[in-house]
């Protein structure tokens, strides 16, 4: 997998002070229109996403102020495929877990549960910002902005009930 940058101390992407990572390449098509990141829908875009990478994103998370991770693209529910994103949100859970794991999805939240890898690594996020970035329902003052028709899905919660489960109806920490 190659990604396209990492922000340490991103406050842009979440809730509080965030490691964010932009993974490369997205498979979406036709794309989204007005797709906010062209360039890193290639996969062969940025750098090698390699142990060494790893290992600053869980540095970067022993900081006690650091919420979490945020993991956005390109696509990363295209990038599972190498198995570096599921061993990433696997090894927080079990050396942060208190931390939060949020992911952005160009998919909904239905279409990645049928997929079992997508599913299996869902099962490591808590907050997903799902589906399909629609320029004409753009909305900049939402939370985390975006358009209109993208959701802030507690994931967990979601999966128990079996239903969409807003975040925003838990307690954010
Ligand atoms: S999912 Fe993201 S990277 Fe892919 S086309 Fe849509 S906005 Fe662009």
């Amino acid at each position: 997998m190659n990604y396209a940058s990492i922000f340490f101390d991103d406050t842009v992407n979440g809730i509080g002070f965030r490691t964010s990572l932009f993974v490369s390449g997205c498979s979406k098509n036709p794309p989204c229109k007005g797709c906010w990141s062209p360039l890193a829908r290639g996969f062969d875009y940025g750098m090698p996403y390699t142990e060494d990478t790893k290992e600053s994103i869980l540095d970067s998370l022993k900081k006690q102020y650091v919420k979490g991770l945020s993991i956005l693209g390109g696509e990363p529910m295209d990038n599972l495929g190498d198995g570096v994103l599921l061993d990433l949100v696997k090894e927080i859970r079990t050396k942060f877990p208190q931390k939060t794991i949020f992911c952005w999805s160009g998919y909904t939240f239905e279409e990645l549960i049928k997929d079992p890898i997508r599913l299996e690594f869902l099962k490591h996020v808590d907050m997903l910002r799902d589906g399909e970035y629609i320029e004409s329902l753009k909305d900049i003052a939402q939370y985390l902005s975006g358009s209109k028709n993208q959701r802030i899905i507690a994931v967990s919660e979601s999966l128990k009930q079996n239903k969409i489960i807003l975040y925003n109806n838990f307690i954010i920490i």
